[in-house]
């Protein structure tokens, strides 16, 4: 059987991320990256907004927290030295009435707490003009929130990786993970539909949305130790490039309760369009569909604060879906990053639960999984 020292599943913008910090930092080593699809970034890391967050809503301390500050600065240092497509547009977090005032105060201080040190508080008229056709009567400012291309980020660390010496294996399905003395047998289809065997001392498992799948392949119970992963769907729809030039930063309303997302909020994507999204359905079939119907739930949102808009303004443009820990009713969980020492699976890490800010946390989340590695 071939034997590599570290094997990665799955090339999202977390897998490749891990294998270009990898790859640079352990050259000695061989790497190899499996995925089952042609190319990379198939599946979440390519149906997101594309927002490189500031870091300001999640629990201090946390690891979204945490890995999203650190992760923002870090990927503007990237963008730049690698000439990746992305603006620092800014966004705004908006008080629609008097009512919501209250929670900017409260998500002001929590940015604070968690050291994104430049956000502002706008009155009315600082709103205005900046934003002279939103609706709204307070507004916190990030400058630091952006957007990016994320096929370019993706691209630039398929390169590295492979530049470093990794090997990144399309077509590739894993299929079983069996633990043996020190180390793993991962069995995946080959691109011809065979099955082969590859051994590895090291296994990350950043499997996006099946990364449970992969965790219960080595027979550990999922739902025993919270790994259970609750697909939960994201629509957008978009306007028209006129109505799109309208609005110039990303504007958010405060988030919904529990964090099941941020509410439907308006994003610009790298080209310009205005997009609306997204909103969160938790679903047992991964099925990227825009339902119509769901137009009148955008507008209804999105006419409180946008008033320029119409209901037949509205069409249905992408869906993405997060791979969340957090079942249906339950209140905020954190990413898993874990090496699994502790439940006797020394050299698997597991990555699980990577939904938003995973984008942004994308090269802090490379360099925590580098730290486990000796
Ligand atoms: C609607 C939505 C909006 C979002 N917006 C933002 C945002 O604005 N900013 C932000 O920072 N984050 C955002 N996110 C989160 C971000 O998109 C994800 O955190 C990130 O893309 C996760 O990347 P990943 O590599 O972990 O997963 P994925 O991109 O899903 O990659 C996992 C890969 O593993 C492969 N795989 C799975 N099983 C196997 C197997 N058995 N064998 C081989 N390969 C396998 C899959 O094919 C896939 O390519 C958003 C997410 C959603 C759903």
């Amino acid at each position: 059987m071939e034997k590599v020292d570290i094997l990665i599943i799955g090339a999202g913008v977390v897998g490749l991320a891990i294998a270009s910090e990898l790859s640079k930092q352990f050259d000695d080593r061989s790497l190899v990256l499996l995925e089952r699809h042609s190319k990379f970034g198939q599946e979440t890391s390519s149906r997101n907004s594309e927002v490189i967050h500031a870091g300001i809503y999640y629990p201090t301390g946390s690891l979204k927290a945490k890995l999203c500050v650190e992760g923002n600065q870090r990927l503007y240092q990237f963008c730049k030295k690698w000439r990746i497509l992305h603006q620092r547009i800014g966004k705004l977090i908006i008080a629609r009435n008097e009512n919501e005032i209250p929670a900017l105060e409260s998500i002001l201080l929590q940015g604070q707490k968690n050291g994104v040190t430049d956000l502002e508080r706008l009155d009315k008229d600082q709103i205005e003009k900046l934003e002279p056709n939103i609706k709204a009567v307070s507004a916190i400012l990030s400058p630091s929130t952006g957007i990016i291309d994320s096929h370019q980020l993706m691209l630039r660390l398929e390169w590295l990786a492979q530049e470093q010496g990794a090997m990144i294996a399309y077509n590739h399905e894993v299929i079983g993970v069996d633990s043996k003395g020190n180390g793993y047998a991962v069995t995946y289809r080959n691109p011809s539909g065979q099955f082969e065997s590859i051994q590895c001392e090291w296994l990350i498992n950043c499997a996006g949305l099946d990364s449970d799948q992969i965790v219960s392949l080595l027979g550990i119970n999922v739902d025993e130790i919270g790994y259970r992963l609750y697909p939960c769907k994201g629509e957008y729809f978009c306007v028209s490039n006129t109505k799109s030039a309208l609005v110039s930063r990303l504007i958010y309303p405060p988030p919904l309760k529990e964090l099941k997302g941020l509410g439907i909020h308006a994003t610009k994507s790298m080209d310009g369009r205005l997009r609306f999204g997204p909103n969160a359905i938790y679903t047992e079939t991964i099925n990227y569909d825009v339902n119509e119907d769901h137009a009148q739930e955008f507008y209804n949102a999105v006419n409180t604060y946008m008033p320029f808009l119409n209901y037949t303004d509205f069409l249905p443009d992408m869906a993405g879906i997060r791979p969340k820990i957090q079942a249906p009713g339950d209140s905020f969980r954190d990413f898993i990053v874990c090496h699994e020492v502790e439940r006797g699976f020394e050299g698997l890490i597991n990555l699980i639960g990577i939904e938003s800010p995973g984008l942004t946390s994308s090269l802090t989340l490379a360099k925590m999984v580098k730290g486990f590695i000796h």
